[in-house]
This record gives structure tokens, C-alpha cells and sequence, in this order.
């Protein structure tokens, strides 16, 4: 059999993603024989890439939008992060079978835990209830957070949310000023956008602020908990301990998550 020495990030659009040079970066650092690519797969196509993952002899995928749940379908098994979510943004070899897994939500914990905060018996409020938090909210619970707020526009969606974690429930905006560590899954922020997902003044010193957005990478959220003296920890942090889980998964070595954090703010930069 061919050596599988490609991977790929599968996405409709798929232009915009920050993938393919970040696992680049890491091959190369490494010295991993390995190329990775962008395919843009139409809606409705996850499960025949995963299929092609098969005839072609891919090494690993990397999913996003707007097939997660189409890939979790299509391979021969999942990770228990997928199976709660039903939902992978990675789909790697064990033998002959196809294993699709969840590295978001670990990838988040993982960004948290370089910036010196502990999840284990901290007091969470996750802004959000999309797919972003869903992985968030499983991923603290698995690690130990002793209590998780789920605060969102749509009460229905933050009920589904908070049923991921035995520890979550849906709270109102005010209890953010009572937790430890909060974090903005919500898109608020997000590029030209300069509002806040709450209101600054239930932000302080004490607490540590996490957004998921990354561009810009200081948003108007981590600007104003700068402001109280919290500490942050910016959405690129879970962007590349998410990519690197994905080749712990296809390599069995981790990568070094410095590499891929100059290469995605090398290709940011590029953009702006
Ligand atoms: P999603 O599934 O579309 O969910 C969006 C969430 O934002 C929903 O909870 C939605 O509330 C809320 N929201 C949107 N506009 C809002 C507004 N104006 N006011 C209040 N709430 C609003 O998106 P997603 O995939 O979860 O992604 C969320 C964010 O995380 C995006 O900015 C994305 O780029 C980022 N992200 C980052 C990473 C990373 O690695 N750093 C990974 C994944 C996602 P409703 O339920 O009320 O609509």
C-alpha cells in the first residue's frame, strides 16, 4: 500500500481556513514527509470525502463547516467527544477503520491550561450555545470545571448545550460577574464587528477572559477585560492545540504548538 502521506481540510468555503498553513508549519518543523491540502467539498458531499479518504489513501481530514455531522455518520466509528457532540472536525486511521473525533472542545481546555488557568473546580460562563460552546461545554465538564453557566440569545439552544455536561446549566448574563474563567463562543466580535458579547462592567481582575473569535485577535471583548485586569487568552490558542491534537491523532506525535501559532499569525498577518 502507498505510504498515506496526505492530509486534508475538507469545508464549504474552505478558502478562508488557516489549516492548511498551520499543519504545514508543523510537517516541516518536524520533518514529517507529509502535504497537507484544502479541498472545498460541496454541502451533502462529507461522507463520499470520507470515502475518498478511503480510495485515495488520505492520511488524515481535518473537517469544518458544513460537514461535521456528515463526516460523524460516515466513519466506522467515533470518540466519545464526537458521540456526545455528534459532530468531528477530524477523521484519522486505527488499522483499516476510520475514527472520527472531536479536538475542538480539548483543544479549547488545552489553550486555557498554556495560559496558566486551571479548568479542574473553576466556575465557568460560556457565552453561546453553537457548535463552538457545545464543544467547549463537554470539554470543561470533562475536565473538571465545577460549575458551567450557559448564557444565549436562544434559551432553547442553550438548553440542548447545557445537556452535554452534568455540571452545565442555562443562566442569565448577570451570573458571568460571580465566575472564574468566562468565555465568548458566541460570534460577537468577530471581524468589523466592535461589539461586546456582554457587558464590561460584569467583567474583573479576577477573572480570566477566553475568546474563541480570532480575528481580530484582540477583540473588543479581550480589550475591555484588559482594561479590569483580567487575564486573556485569545481564540488562536484553541485553533492550534485543536490542529495539533489532530496529529497526535494521524501521527502519534504531538507537534509543537509554537510552530503552528507563528504560522496561523503569519497567515493572518498576510491577510490583513
Ligand atoms: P454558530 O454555531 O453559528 O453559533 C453562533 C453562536 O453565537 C450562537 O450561540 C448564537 O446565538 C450566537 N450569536 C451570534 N450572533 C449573536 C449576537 N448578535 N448576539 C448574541 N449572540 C449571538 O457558530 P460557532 O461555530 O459556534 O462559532 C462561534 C464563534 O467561535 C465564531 O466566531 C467562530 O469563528 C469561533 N470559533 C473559533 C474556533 C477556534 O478554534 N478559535 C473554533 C470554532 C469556532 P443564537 O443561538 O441565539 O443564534
Amino acid at each position: 500500500m502507498t505510504p498515506r502521506r496526505v492530509a486534508a481540510v475538507i469545508g464549504f468555503p474552505v478558502g478562508h481556513s488557516l489549516s492548511p498553513a498551520i499543519h504545514q508549519a508543523a510537517f516541516d518543523a518536524a520533518g514529517v514527509p507529509w502535504t497537507y491540502a484544502a479541498f472545498e467539498v460541496l454541502p451533502g458531499c462529507g461522507g463520499a470525502a470520507v470515502e475518498a479518504m478511503r480510495t485515495l489513501g488520505l492520511g488524515g481530514l481535518s473537517v469544518t463547516m458544513p460537514h461535521k455531522e456528515d463526516v460523524a455518520d460516515a466513519v466506522d466509528r467515533l470518540d466519545p467527544a464526537a458521540v456526545a457532540l455528534r459532530s468531528a472536525n477530524t477523521v484519522s486511521w486505527d488499522g483499516d477503520e476510520l475514527v472520527g473525533s472531536s479536538t475542538d472542545g480539548d483543544g479549547f481546555v488545552a489553550s486555557l491550561t498554556e495560559a496558566g488557568c486551571s479548568v479542574d473546580g473553576a466556575s465557568v460562563a460560556v457565552l453561546g450555545a453553537g457548535g463552538a460552546a457545545r464543544s467547549v461545554i463537554d470539554a470543561l465538564g470533562r475536565a473538571g470545571a465545577r460549575s458551567i453557566a450557559v448564557i444565549n440569545r436562544t434559551p432553547a439552544a442553550a438548553e440542548v448545550a447545557a445537556a452535554l455536561a452534568p455540571v452545565a446549566h442555562v443562566a442569565p448574563v448577570e451570573v458571568l460577574a460571580g465566575v472564574d474563567v468566562v468565555v465568548n463562543a458566541t460570534s460577537v466580535g468577530m471581524g468589523a464587528d466592535a461589539s461586546l458579547p456582554c457587558s464590561p462592567e460584569l467583567l474583573s481582575g479576577r477573572q480570566v477572559v477566553a475568546d474563541l473569535v480570532y480575528h481580530p485577535l484582540r477583540t473588543p471583548l479581550l480589550a475591555a477585560a484588559e482594561r479590569v485586569g483580567a487575564g486573556t487568552v485569545d481564540g488562536l490558542g484553541m485553533l492550534v492545540h485543536q490542529a495539533a491534537l489532530q496529529q497526535l491523532a494521524w501521527l502519534g506525535e504531538t507537534p509543537d504548538p509554537a510552530v503552528m501559532r507563528a504560522a496561523a499569525e503569519r497567515a493572518l498577518a498576510a491577510r490583513r
